[in-house]
């Protein structure tokens, strides 16, 4: 399989090259080893896609929802196909396990791309009668869009930013994560081949800088961001000073509360994809792991065996099923919280350093005793270091799981339905889950609440997202002025 991509960026229908812009290289997560190199956007590069973009949004937004949405639709069922493909790409490029990208990453793209493309020819305003005269209102497009995104999810996330917006009749210029350039590429490509017509959907490569200057170009009319807090607080501002619409998904460090009438086995399944599906770097993770005193060292003890099945390896290996960090950077970030926990006094139950073997592999770290004033409990980790709290009573919980500045997701596992709704009810979070968790269907709202965002991704709430309001007064007999 080729992996070096046949050009750095992708505008106006077709692949280009600027080796000018500043390299980046594509490493594997399991090996170190680099794979590829791409470059950065250079200014000229930027000029050319937004200009591309810019002319394409008119002819696309011409075209009836219907036939945008057929294009998406057609996008999807190839993204099916080549279903075995993209998540070999996806694997080279975040070292996830291919068990894992086989089953959610261009899957769910491709979800993405049939849910908003069967949503396309509803796109519909609404009329308001008023007597004699009445009101019609208007869908619109926003216009040229920018994705940028992380590194966690580069398929996923090219293609939920992607899906609404172009179902909508917007155009995207989309700037991968530096970190994981590959797989937004193929998925221009393919929209392409589908027949989305040139410079609809362009990709191109860089770091901050590239999205910085995307997001302050005046020809820009909206920017949704997946990245860290601080680089939301950075592009929110510098978006708003040219009053543009914005999407945040930002990070979180979610709570998971398990009540002592809990199945366990099914808490303990729920706190591990909570933990330590793709290494633990999903945004909205339950990294907060608070269990009713009870119950506290079963679960402990189930969740230190079903940890001794992961099968940790190479990541093409089907049976693999936890496999390295996306970058030598983030393994450096995650171990530093790691000796953080040991130093300030939380007790290690397992894990806890790197696992001897080529590329950025950690070991599923599981930490007990942790106090909400610990570094561990209050800092996004985004690596596979779970950190459990003890608690006595609901009142107690619900007001230590909110304590944070973030508000990304939370879940409940109880037998007792009332209590699961009463709780979920109580926290402050977008995405939430009772007896259940990480679930993230597209017919679902995703986003965050507090510092975790601004928006939402997914379901019929994204058309809000990348969509506008016309309102038309009709009147229907003569017009009175007062002179
Ligand atoms: P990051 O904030 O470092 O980078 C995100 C993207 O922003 C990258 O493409 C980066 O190049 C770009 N960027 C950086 N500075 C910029 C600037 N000044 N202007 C414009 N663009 C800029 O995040 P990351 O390390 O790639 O990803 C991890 C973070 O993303 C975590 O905090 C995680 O929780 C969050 N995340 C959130 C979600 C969600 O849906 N809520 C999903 C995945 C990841």
């Amino acid at each position: 399989m080729q992996l070096q991509p046949t050009a750095s960026h992708f505008i106006g229908g077709e692949y280009v090259e600027d080796t000018n812009g500043t390299p980046i290289e594509i490493v594997y997560p399991a090996t170190g080893e680099v794979i590829g190199t791409v470059y950065a956007a250079t200014p000229e590069i930027i000029e050319r896609a937004l200009e591309s973009a810019k002319a394409a949004q008119k002819v696309w937004a011409a075209m009836s929802g219907r036939d945008r949405g057929r294009i998406l639709t057609r996008a999807a069922a190839m993204i099916m196909e080549r279903n075995h493909e993209l998540s070999v790409l996806e694997t080279y490029d975040t070292g996830k396990p291919y068990q894992e990208t086989i089953a959610v990453d261009a899957t769910s793209g491709a979800d993405a791309l049939e849910y908003f493309g069967g949503l396309a020819a509803s796109l519909t305003g609404e009329h308001i009668p008023l007597g004699d005269d009445w009101v019609y209102t208007v869908r619109e497009p926003l216009g040229v869009c920018v994705g940028i995104g992380a590194w966690n999810y580069p398929t996923q996330i090219a293609c939920w930013k992607g899906a609404p917006a172009l179902a909508c009749g917007n155009a995207m210029v989309f700037k991968p994560s530096e970190t994981t350039p590959m797989c937004a590429l193929k998925v221009a490509e393919i929209l392409h081949e589908a027949g989305v017509p040139a410079g609809v959907y362009n990709v191109v490569q860089g770091m901050g800088e590239v999205g910085g200057a995307l997001v302050n170009d005046p020809r820009v009319d909206k920017v949704s961001l997946t990245g860290s807090v601080p680089t939301g607080k950075k592009v929110y501002a510098a978006a708003a000073s040219h009053l543009k619409h914005v999407t945040m998904e930002l990070g979180g460090k979610s709570p998971l509360i398990i009540f002592d009438d809990a199945d366990v086995e099914n808490a303990v399944g729920g706190a591990i994809l909570a933990n330590f599906y793709s290494s633990g770097q999903v945004c909205s993770n339950g990294t907060r792991v608070f269990v009713q005193k009870d119950i506290k060292e079963k679960f402990l003890k189930r969740l230190a065996e079903r940890l001794g099945d992961a099968v940790i390896g190479d990541p093409l290996d089907e049976a693999t099923s936890f496999g390295p960090m996306a970058s030598a950077r983030q393994m450096d970030i995650v171990l530093g919280y790691m000796a953080k926990g040991k130093e300030e006094g939380a007790r290690l139950v397992c894990g806890g350093g790197r696992i001897e073997r080529p590329g950025f592999y950690l070991e599923p770290t599981v930490f007990a005793d942790v106090t909400d004033d610990m570094t561990i409990a209050r800092e996004e980790i985004f690596g596979p270091v779970m950190s459990v709290l003890d608690f006595d009573t609901e009142e107690e919980v619900i007001a230590r799981a909110n304590a944070t500045e973030f508000g990304l997701s939370a879940g409940v596992f109880t037998s007792d339905l009332s209590r699961g709704h009463r709780v979920i009810g109580k926290l402050e979070a977008g995405s939430c889950f009772i007896n259940s968790y990480n679930d993230a269907p597209v017919e679902a709202p995703f986003g965050g609440v507090k510092n975790s965002g601004v928006g939402r991704e997914n379901s019929k709430e994204a058309i809000n997202h990348y969509s506008q309001v016309k309102s038309v007064y009709v009147r229907m007999g003569d017009v009175e002025a007062p002179f």
